[in-house]
């Protein structure tokens, strides 16, 4: 298995642009859940790249659970990602949702994230093993640890070994947080695979004043990194503001973790 500790014993650092996933160094993803429009996801670009953040992300092609609801700017928000980087030198994290859509991916964004709809879509793994971009996946709804680095298997297997574990809480009986950060498979993916393994603690909760306390429980026990969702206006975000810290309190959360992670 090529995503074993057995298979490689040191871990795994990937090189995008100017940044590290893995090793010494935290890795911060912030950004919006949704591009909404270019001063959105510019404001947002900046301030986050001014407090501290390694990349920007933000959602184009939306995976969304009801057919009603914004389903993401697709093409354009590509553009718009494109534009907010090239302004503030922060590579682009951005989900894939198609096959359709590898090329264009592969041109544009600088890490690819398969959602955790997705995790199992063994056609889309598939095809993302035949390109050398990094992928960042993330763990299914309620997915085993076991499938989900066989799910990392299936890209590795096809030639891509550049892919990031994402724990973004899991499917429990609880109701009070949207899922149920599985920090406990923060240590065990670490002991198992040499990949770098990134914390999601807003979709984890699914309330932006449990960032703060989890993100610092995730970097206590082990993760590489996190991924944040941040906006600029969260009652008015077009998806998911209830989690997205606004651009201050990101600020704020940057400056409390520094004591307790190597940020730059
Ligand atoms: C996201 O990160 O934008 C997202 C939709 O997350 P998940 O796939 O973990 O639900
Ligand atoms: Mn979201």
């Amino acid at each position: 298995m090529k995503a074993s500790r057995l298979y490689k014993s040191e871990d795994t650092i990937i090189d995008v642009k100017n940044q590290k996933i893995g090793g010494k160094k935290l890795t911060i993803i912030a950004g919006p859940c949704s591009v909404e429009n270019k001063d959105q996801i510019l404001s947002i670009a900046k301030s986050v790249k001014q407090s501290g953040a390694n990349f920007l992300r933000g959602g184009a092609f939306k995976p969304r659970t009801s057919p009603y609801t914004f389903q993401g700017l697709g093409d354009e928000g590509i553009e718009l990602l494109k534009y907010a980087s090239e302004q503030t030198g922060l590579p682009i994290v951005t989900e894939i949702m198609s096959i359709n859509h590898i090329d264009q991916f592969v041109e544009n964004v600088d890490v690819i994230q398969v959602g955790a709809r997705n995790m199992q879509n063994y056609e889309l793994l598939r095809e993302l093993g035949k390109i050398k971009k990094p992928i960042l996946l993330k763990r299914g709804i309620s997915a085993t640890i076991e499938e989900f680095l066989l799910s990392a298997e299936y890209i590795m297997a096809g030639g891509n070994e550049n892919v990031i574990l994402c724990e973004r809480g899991i499917r429990t009986f609880e109701k009070f947080t949207r899922n149920t950060l599985d920090l406990s498979a923060i240590p065990a993916l670490k002991k198992l695979s040499h990949l770098p393994v990134i914390v999601d603690p807003s979709h984890s909760t699914g309330l932006w004043w449990m960032v703060e306390p989890l993100s610092k429980a995730a970097i206590s026990v082990g993760a590489d990194g996190l991924m944040i969702e941040v906006h600029n206006d969260p009652e008015k975000a077009l998806s998911d503001g209830n989690q997205s810290l606004k651009l201050d309190k990101f600020a704020n959360l940057m400056e409390k973790l520094k004591p307790l992670a190597q940020l730059e």
